[in-house]
C-alpha cells in the first residue's frame, strides 16, 4: 500500500464523477476539508443526471439544466467554484475512447496533483454504488490518468490542436470501491456535506431522514477506520500514480 501524499503538498484536486450528487454523497466532507486548507478543487461531471429524480411529473427536458444548477450550488457549499459538465447521456456511459479523451483533456487543463473518481470495480456489498455509469467513469478516469493524460502521443489532437501539454497526476483517490483503506475524519465538515446534499433538491427533497441516514453511514465508516465513537468518516482507496 502506497503512502498518501500530505495535503500540504497538494495544490489542485480534480473530482471526476458520473452524476450530479455523486461527489456529495461520497466525498463532500473530505472536499470541504481540502478547500478549507486552501486546496483548489474542480468538479468534472460526466452526465447531467437526466435519467434520475423521483418526480415523474417533472418535465424530463428540463432535468439537465436543473441538475447542473443543483450541482453548482452544492459545490459552493463545500468551497468549490469550478464545475465542468461533459453532457454524456445518463445511464448509457461507456468507458469509450471518446470519454477517455474528454477526461484526459480536463486533466491537462486543470493539471491536478490528485484525482478523485468512482471505482471501476463492482462493490457487491453496496449495489447502488456500483451503478454502471460509475464503473464506466471510474475505468475511463483511471485510463485517462494513465496513460492518456501523461502520454504526449496519446490523443495527439489535444496537444496539436488545443495546445494541451501532457500532465502526470500523482495520486488517485477511489471513492465507493470495494477496498477502502484510507479514511478522512469529516465530523467537523459534516454540516457542509449535508448542505451540499440538500442543494440537490430534486434528489434529496423527499428524504426527511437524510441527515440521520448519512450520519449512520459515516459513523459506520469511522468505526472501520478505528476512530472514536461519535466521529464521522469517508473512506477511499488511494493509488500512487506518479
Ligand atoms: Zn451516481
Amino acid at each position: 500500500m502506497a503512502g498518501v501524499l500530505d495535503d500540504a503538498d497538494i495544490g489542485r484536486v480534480l473530482c471526476i464523477t458520473a452524476h450530479p450528487d455523486d461527489v456529495d454523497f461520497g466525498a463532500a466532507g473530505t472536499i470541504a476539508r481540502w478547500t478549507e486548507a486552501g486546496i483548489e478543487v474542480t468538479y468534472c461531471v460526466v452526465t447531467d443526471g437526466d435519467a434520475d429524480g423521483s418526480d415523474e411529473d417533472f418535465p424530463r427536458a428540463e432535468m439537465p439544466t436543473l441538475r447542473r444548477a443543483e450541482q453548482v450550488a452544492a459545490a459552493k457549499c463545500v468551497g468549490v467554484h469550478d464545475v465542468r459538465f461533459l453532457g454524456y447521456p445518463d445511464g448509457r456511459v461507456e468507458a469509450s475512447l471518446e470519454l477517455r479523451r474528454d477526461l484526459a483533456r480536463v486533466i491537462r487543463q486543470v493539471r491536478p496533483d490528485r484525482v478523485v473518481c468512482p471505482s471501476p470495480e463492482r462493490n457487491y456489498a453496496r449495489i447502488g454504488i456500483s451503478h454502471p455509469d460509475h464503473r464506466a467513469v471510474g475505468s475511463a478516469a483511471l485510463d485517462a490518468v494513465y496513460p492518456d493524460a501523461r502520454n504526449p502521443f496519446a490523443f495527439p489532437e489535444l496537444r496539436d490542436d488545443e495546445g494541451l501539454a501532457a500532465w502526470t497526476v500523482r495520486e488517485v483517490w477511489i471513492a465507493g470501491g470495494p477496498a477502502p483503506h484510507h479514511y478522512v475524519d469529516v465530523t467537523a465538515t459534516f454540516p457542509r456535506k449535508i448542505a451540499a446534499l440538500r442543494a440537490h433538491e430534486s434528489q434529496t427533497g423527499h428524504m426527511d431522514d437524510l441527515t440521520e441516514r448519512l450520519r449512520t453511514w459515516l459513523a459506520r465508516t469511522a468505526e472501520l477506520a478505528g476512530l472514536p465513537e461519535g466521529r464521522l468518516a469517508e473512506g477511499f482507496q488511494v493509488l500512487e500514480t506518479a
